[in-house]
């Protein structure tokens, strides 16, 4: 029933966006933030201003970074992944928006620019004050020899991962290309999110407002049930190869 629901909301639509969260990963090793087995279980998050304010904490949110990119280098598409490249290739799914940061779309075969990562990007680095990138090689080997936190060579400034910490502005351009994609789109698929961190939990309800069918597909209840056409908990690897052909 379910299944056929899915299969018929993706068939009768022709401008689709993809929203995915922590969840989409998991079954790539990468752990999420708030499920029982999550990130946060162990840590609780670093905001940007404490970042900014103390050196020490900076230390903290460079060691977890660390960890946490050994599971992310390794890292590989899913199933569920490939699924939704297969949709995308199929022309159905005109933007994925992403509020991962493991690269794992585009390492599936959907190109660069239909991808928008709004919470950037987790490969390189860069200075908050005059944006010199960084390679995080070199900031790995430095920090191991000195547990110091990163300054940037040319002008002193504090060296951050090119990610978005709660507290730090969002990316403006992505912002305006997830907007638009919302609001153009007959078809939202939310997957793998909590759909609790905003402003990115604001897209499905744009599109939902403008006219767009809505479906959730996630683990649990997510924060924005109430508003969906589909709700669909199931594991997202199992479900999505099972109702999107996309082994030829
Ligand atoms: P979240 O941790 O808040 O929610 C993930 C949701 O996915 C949970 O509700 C969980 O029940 C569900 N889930 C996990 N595995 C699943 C599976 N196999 N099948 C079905 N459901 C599954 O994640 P979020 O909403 O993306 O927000 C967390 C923030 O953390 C994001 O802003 C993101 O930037 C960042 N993050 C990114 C990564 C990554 O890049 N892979 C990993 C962790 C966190
Ligand atoms: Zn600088």
């Amino acid at each position: 029933m379910i299944d056929d629901s899915f299969r018929k909301l993706i068939e009768d639509s022709s401008n689709i966006v993809v929203f995915t969260g922590a969840g989409i990963s998991t079954e790539s090793g990468i752990p999420d933030f708030r499920s029982p087995t999550g990130i946060w279980k162990k840590y609780q998050p670093i905001e940007f201003n404490d970042f900014l304010s103390s050196e020490d904490v900076r230390a903290e949110a460079w060691r977890r970074k660390f960890e946490i990119d050994k599971n992310i280098s390794m890292a590989e598409p899913n199933i569920g992944h490939l699924a939704i490249a297969k949709l995308v290739n199929d022309g159905k799914v005109k933007k994925i928006i992403t509020q991962n940061i493991d690269n794992l779309h585009q390492e599936s075969g959907v190109p660069n620019d239909l991808v928008i990562e709004l919470h950037g990007n987790t490969t390189y680095a860069k200075c908050l004050d005059c944006g010199k990138r960084y390679d995080l090689a070199v900031i790995m080997k430095n920090f191991e020899k000195t547990n110091k936190p990163p300054y940037c060579d040319m002008c002193s400034g504090i060296v951050k991962a090119a990610t978005i910490s709660f507290g730090q502005a969002m990316p403006e351009k992505e912002m305006i290309l997830s907007q638009e994609s919302s609001l153009s789109c007959d078809l939202f698929i939310a997957i793998g999110s909590s759909l609790q961190v905003y402003p990115a939990a604001g897209f499905p309800i744009l599109a939902k407002k403008n006219g767009a069918k809505l479906i959730i597909l996630n683990r649990e209840k997510t924060g924005l049930d109430g508003y969906a056409d589909l709700i669909i908990n199931e594991e997202i690897g199992g479900f999505l190869s099972e109702n999107i052909n996309f082994i030829n």
